[in-house]
């Protein structure tokens, strides 16, 4: 039998502040004309036991949340660092949530404290009569505070105040939470999903694998993904035991800071949503930037478009790398990296899956009827998952349960799985389009028309139809001034006949959520308002 200590955090935290101390560092964009923070690990360690004795002193024990409501920063990697390693709970807040929805959220989770940069204030400061909770916010920055009443603290002056080092306690049951982030709630309210020690370490270690991200210590890692989104998918966790940097972009997610980052930084890793790397794509190519670090650039939280993929290789030299997850599995549960003997189209047909399934993760896929599909590639229902770093309940929530099967996660994903074990989705439950009795999918309409190189954005949804229920609905933004019909010649031959939109909505944008994905339910807002034609 092997020595069965427990899988916490504090052994991240052991490396980075011991065998890594002087290899790894936090860069942080500080302003858009491109000056830059550089703090090493060695003292990144040193400020993150200074917060965590700071927060002891302010009386948070363990178990207790401790928010933060900040951009991805080297202050946010010490608070993802100090919370959970001195046994309290790192609730990431999503500063771009609704205010009625982080007002729930907060007091939900009985934040006691809560770390915030000074430019946010003014998102919070109507708010804060509504948070009894909250004993002290501590302030990242000079700026004005005032709004935010009594019990605010300076982060500086917190950490000059502590006399130097932390008597970590010992994290007696790896199950302990370590993290708390909510889904950013669709429906209803947002459900709060908490990360174990445990599940964050595995999950971490997970993405050092050469299956997925391959993260290594030579690895200089841009997470443009907001801390507060899924825990970054767990790049800041992976840098830690892997020795990795960390180049953060601050609040500066447009195009020409981060491109112009990745260039200087030479990062090697850059993980984002695809509407991202879209703007970037264009960027790129008007810019011309040294891209030539990039190892892999991972991407999810929605469909990866082909062309985007096949685009940035082809006139960058740059691997976008589709992967699959969600706030519920921590989020990694699958990447897409072909088999090597994939060429050609075949290569391109792994690419364009949502992935291979990640180890320690169990999938299956289940039809409306409850009967198991096969995995032949074609079957399709809902994706159900299981694992170490998969859900099986929400926090504080009892409303929820028809999400979870006997520990299997009822995703809303809908696809197929292949028989070497990838994922192919063709829809979320909720955004499905159902036409004369077949599906439609959104995922593959949408992969076809972004192909169209006068086609910036394309998001499809159900238009209630007399005669079909449902027709597919194309919303385009436009890079040229491509016609209607010219799209629809473009995917003849693409797509199923009858799956071709009979109409294209032309618009500006296509309204994002909190996390930058395309915001479907809003456009299905708009058509029932009749905002859109
Ligand atoms: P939200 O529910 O607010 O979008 P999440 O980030 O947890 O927040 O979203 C998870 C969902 O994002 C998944 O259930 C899936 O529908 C979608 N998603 C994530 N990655 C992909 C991908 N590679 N392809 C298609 N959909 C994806």
């Amino acid at each position: 039998m092997q020595h069965d200590a427990p899988l916490d955090l504090q052994h991240a935290f052991r490396r980075l502040a011991g065998m890594h101390a002087d290899a790894g560092e936090v860069v942080t964009l500080r302003s858009a004309d491109g000056s830059v923070d550089r703090v090493g690990y060695r003292e990144i360690a040193e400020r993150t036991a200074r917060l965590a004795s700071a927060l002891d002193g302010l009386g948070i024990v363990q178990g207790d949340r401790v928010a933060t409501f900040m951009w991805n920063s080297h202050e946010h990697t010490e608070a993802y660092l100090a919370i959970p390693c001195m046994g309290a709970v790192l609730h990431t807040l999503n500063l771009r949530l609704f205010a009625e929805q982080l007002v729930y959220i907060v007091n939900h989770a009985e934040d006691r404290v809560v770390i915030i940069d000074d430019t946010l204030i003014p998102l919070v400061a109507p708010l804060v009569d509504q948070l009894p909770t909250v004993e002290h916010w501590i302030v990242v920055g000079e700026g004005d505070a005032s709004a935010l009443g009594d019990g605010v603290l300076r982060y500086e002056e917190l950490l000059a105040e502590q006399p130097g080092g932390f008597s970590w306690p010992r994290i007696e049951d790896d199950r302990q939470a370590a993290a708390l982030c909510y889904t950013s709630g669709t429906t209803g309210n947002p459900k709060g999903v908490l990360y174990s020690h445990r599940s964050t370490l595995l999950h971490s270690l997970a993405i050092l694998t050469a299956d997925s991200f391959g993260i290594c210590k030579s690895d200089r890692i841009l997470p443009v993904v907001p801390m507060f989104h899924a825990n970054a998918w767990g790049l800041v966790y992976g840098a830690a035991l892997s020795g990795a940097s960390l180049i953060m972009p601050g609040p500066f997610m447009q195009a020409g800071p981060l491109t112009t980052l990745m260039e200087r930084e030479r990062c090697t890793v850059a993980g984002a949503v695809p509407t991202i790397w879209m703007d970037v794509l264009r960027y790129a190519d008007e810019h011309k930037p040294d891209l030539s670090a990039l190892r892999v650039v991972p991407c999810g939280g929605a469909a990866v478009p082909r062309s985007l993929m096949q685009e940035f290789e082809e006139r960058h030299g740059v691997t976008v790398c589709q992967a699959w997850g969600m706030t519920e599995t921590s989020p990694l549960a699958s990447v897409a990296i072909p088999p090597a003997d994939a060429v050609g189209e075949e290569h391109w047909r792994y690419r364009t899956m949502q992935g291979q399934i990640a180890p320690l993760v169990e999938v299956r896929i289940v039809a409306d009827d409850g009967t198991e599909q096969p995995w032949d590639g074609v079957s399709s229902g809902e994706i159900q998952v299981r694992g170490q770093w998969i859900a099986s309940a929400y926090y504080r929530d009892d409303t929820s349960a028809d999400k979870f099967d006997d520990g299997w996660l009822r995703t809303g994903d809908v696809g197929a799985i292949t028989s070497d074990g990838f994922i192919a989705i063709t829809d979320r439950s909720k955004d499905v389009i159902k036409s004369g009795g077949e599906w439609v999918s959104s995922v593959d309409l949408e992969n076809a028309l972004m192909g169209h190189p006068g086609v910036r954005e394309a998001a499809v949804i159900a238009k209630p139809d007399e005669r079909f229920t449902e027709r597919p609905l194309a919303c385009i933004v436009r890079d040229s001034d491509v016609s209607a019909q010219e799209l629809v010649d473009f995917l003849e031959g693409q797509v199923a006949r009858w799956w071709i939109p009979d109409e294209v909505a032309f618009v500006d944008e296509v309204p994002k959520t909190s996390v930058g994905k395309f915001d479907k339910k809003e456009l299905r807002r708009r058509l029932a308002e009749d905002e859109l034609d």
